[in-house]
């Protein structure tokens, strides 16, 4: 983490002013950013956050997992969180989990100065990042959110990976639902299915929910579904 105040040179270590033009708020000033930044790429007290290093043998590759680490000599990957971002998703984060070095510049008041964003593309490759149409008071809970859904798709993060292969998101889909013991709680059974032992017919139940849900709860999610994916039984649902 670095404390943008630790970059300022005044007395009151100011971040912030009005903004040109007039309005409400206060716009972060260009100064202290670049001078952090800067010592970010220096590898000074840095916000950068490295590929963490994995003890024991190499996991097994899985779908939905990174795999791969980024090209050699590529630049470092500037998060830039802002309402009026790239919408991050599950395919950003397997994107950004292959990249060896993310740095994340949290604003706060009405953002940073424009000028911030254009002189960074000179030393990053800088990702305007939205977590959703909604507003939040500071980049940070953003990035708590992002860092924590890269971070569990590096290899050796999740304990069993297979964990990461049926989620929500993984292949365009809504996770089917869960179910775990007692068999009966409160007059409600589990779907027999569940007990039957017989694996075919588990898997066309849960990609049944999965296509039922997606299409209940986000019917935007399966408008873009790839066709060629689909299978005559998927079809039926
Ligand atoms: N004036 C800005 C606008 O309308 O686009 C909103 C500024 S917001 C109050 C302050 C900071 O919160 C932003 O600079 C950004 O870092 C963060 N933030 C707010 N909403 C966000 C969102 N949906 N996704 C990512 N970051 C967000």
């Amino acid at each position: 983490m670095t404390d943008l105040r630790g970059f300022t040179t005044d007395r009151h270590r100011t971040v912030d002013d009005t903004p040109y033009g007039g309005g409400a708020g206060m716009v972060m000033k260009p100064e202290p950013w670049a001078a952090a930044l800067g010592a970010v790429l220096e590898g000074g007290p840095a916000a950068a956050v490295g590929r963490p290093a994995v003890a024991g043998p190499a996991p097994a590759a899985v779908p939905g997992a990174a795999t791969g680490p980024s090209a050699p000599g590529e630049r470092p990957v500037l998060v830039v969180p802002s309402p009026a971002g790239e919408v991050f998703t599950q395919a950003t984060a397997r994107e950004l989990a292959l990249r060896e070095h993310l740095v994340f510049a949290c604003g706060r008041y009405e953002g940073i100065d424009e000028r911030v964003v254009d002189w960074s593309r000179e030393h990053f490759e800088v990702r305007p990042m939205s977590l959703g149409d909604y507003v939040l008071n500071g980049g940070e809970v953003a990035v708590l959110a992002m860092v924590e859904a890269i971070g569990r798709l590096v290899p050796g993060v999740v304990g069993n990976p297979a964990s990461l292969v049926e989620e929500s998101h993984a292949d365009g889909l809504l996770e089917y639902p869960v179910y775990t013991k007692p068999a009966l709680w409160r007059d409600r059974p589990v779907p027999e299915v569940l007990l039957s032992g017989h694996h075919g017919r588990i898997a066309r139940w849960r990609r049944d929910r999965q296509l039922q849900r997606t299409a209940a709860r986000r019917p935007d999610l399966v408008a873009s579904l790839d066709p060629a994916r689909l299978d005559r039984a998927d079809r039926a649902v």
